[in-house]
């Protein structure tokens, strides 16, 4: 299902229908969603406000689960350690130690609707299982022989990897396990003359909003600023929508 970009003052009756149908519940007259440059944030409207005052964005979701939200913390296992190493862990005294990192096993929403489990940064997976924000499929780097660009290519949501940045010798962001890269495909890396991965490119237009996607203003991006991640999609030098790092 597509959701459009709303904007003007007043929308006609039949797209206030719809809006509220994607959003699944009808858009709450207290607070509208403003865009601060960087940062989106909620707040009440102004009494005096005339209704859709301000550029209505939608995003769109799936339905929300009924099922509880239920994430899993592990210890790394010997299985898993053998599984990464020499893949997406090295030996080197830059990587982090077994010790200090995590397995997690996290529900989301899938594109089908089914329930599935997965990995990585409870609350924040937390928020996008409540919102209905849907993710194609979240697997160990490892099993794409740690290739970033295979895994972006599957679509693959993954955290960690020990991996400098492509085209220099600096650590990246998923080395210290900071940065977890979501939905690639919606959400693909991009500048003006180059977009990776180039599965992407069918999302290369960011206001034909899909599923999935991450748009600016919206309530996935305000979840995400309200949990305090950096979202690459800000970015000047490139946009790197499908990349959320720690960065506090
Ligand atoms: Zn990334």
């Amino acid at each position: 299902m597509l959701s459009r970009v709303l904007e003007g003052r007043r929308q006609p009756a039949r797209e206030r229908r719809s809006c509220s149908r994607l959003l699944g519940t009808p858009p709450r007259e207290p607070t509208y969603v403003v865009n601060e440059g960087k940062r989106t944030r909620l707040q009440a409207r102004p009494t005096s406000a005339p209704r859709f005052a301000y550029p209505l964005i939608v995003t769109a979701l799936l339905a929300a689960p009924t099922a509880p939200y239920r994430a899993e913390r592990r210890e790394l296992d010997a299985a898993t350690c053998t599984r990464i190493t020499n893949a997406s862990w090295r030996d080197e005294p830059r990587c982090p130690r077994f010790d200090q990192l995590a397995y997690l096993a996290i529900p989301h929403v899938t594109f089908d609707g089914a329930i599935a489990i997965a990995e990585r940064t409870i609350e924040l997976f937390r928020r996008l299982y409540v919102l209905g924000f849907p993710i194609r499929q979240m697997k160990l780097v490892d099993d794409y022989a740690a290739d970033d660009d295979r895994s972006m290519s599957a679509d693959n949501t993954s955290a960690f990897n020990f991996r400098v940045v492509a085209g220099t010798n600096l650590l990246s962001q998923h080395a210290r396990g900071l940065a977890i890269d979501i939905n690639p495909v919606e959400n693909p890396w991009r500048k003006p003359d180059r977009l990776v991965p180039s599965e992407g490119e069918a999302f290369a237009d960011r206001r034909v909003i899909r599923p999935g996607m991450f748009v600016r203003p919206g309530p996935v991006v305000a979840a995400i600023d309200e949990l305090g991640w950096e979202w690459g999609g800000d970015w000047r030098h490139a946009s790197d929508d499908h990349h959320l790092v720690w960065s506090r």
